[in-house]
């Protein structure tokens, strides 16, 4: 069963909250790369990356978006010089652009961050001292840092960076479940407790959000309008329909 706050149709699988309402969300104009101009575009600031194909081999290798230029680019396995794409000023991608890998948007999980780069190679940047994982992942060898990443297939992670970021007050922390990413579905008001376990809307506060107190309650928003401070980001897992969640505060 979906989430309450889940949207039945998204323009990203992994994304079931309103586009409108995540971190990139850059509103109509003209997408950087079709140059199509579109309803809803999504800005490619830090933590964006362009993705270049190698005209000669093929081999994708990325650039990153703050501060791209149009200087030649240089495939890194065959040095072919690619022409550096002519972004504009704050350039933004349409919904299909990213879909289809034109750029990424590096994401935090809780296995620590995700770059094109990591998806690409199919591990996380790591997470220091981490010692397991979860059912389906291995962990990597530690790097001499103390640093631990996690192994996961590269279209499970290229997934995730061909999506839209969400609006925390600490940062996002993507969650998995069934050896794959679950699905975003927004921050969680009253409501959506209450959807989600009408007999004791309560308990769903300590079984779902990890590390929450029974007194958290009173710090959930009762509807989206009203800002508490406190957000309560919930997840769903398409195979078992798990459902977790993480919550910050200012
Ligand atoms: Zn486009
Ligand atoms: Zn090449
Ligand atoms: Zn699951």
């Amino acid at each position: 069963m979906p989430l309450g706050s889940e949207r039945s149709s998204s323009p990203f699988r992994l994304y079931r909250a309103a586009v409108e309402g995540s971190v990139e969300y850059a509103g109509p104009g003209v997408c950087a790369f079709c140059r199509t101009a579109t309803d809803g575009r999504l800005a490619l600031g830090v933590g964006a990356y362009v993705i270049y194909r190698c005209t000669m081999c093929e081999q994708s290798f990325a650039a990153g978006a703050a501060g791209h230029d149009r200087r030649v680019k240089t495939c890194p396995r065959c040095g072919t010089a690619e022409d550096g794409y002519r972004l504009g000023d704050d350039p933004a991608t349409c919904y299909p652009c990213l879909r289809s890998g034109r750029a990424a948007l590096t994401k935090d999980t809780e296995f620590g961050m995700v770059t094109w780069s990591d998806a690409v190679q199919g591990r996380t940047h790591g997470v220091p001292e981490l010692t397991r994982t979860q059912p389906g992942f291995s962990l990597a060898d530690p790097h001499p840092d103390g640093w631990v990443a996690v192994n996961i297939p590269p279209f499970v992670l290229l997934e995730l960076v061909r999506t839209p970021t969400y609006r925390t007050y600490q940062g996002e922390e993507w969650l998995f479940c069934c050896a794959t990413t679950m699905l975003y579905g927004g921050r969680w008001t009253k409501s959506d407790f209450v959807h989600h376990a009408p007999a004791d809307p309560e308990a769903v506060l300590i079984e779902v959000f990890e590390g929450a107190q029974p007194w958290m309650w009173n710090q959930v928003p009762d509807d989206p309008q009203y800002d508490t401070g406190w957000g309560f980001y919930a997840f769903r897992c398409e195979l078992c329909n798990r459902i977790r969640g993480h919550f910050d505060m200012t």
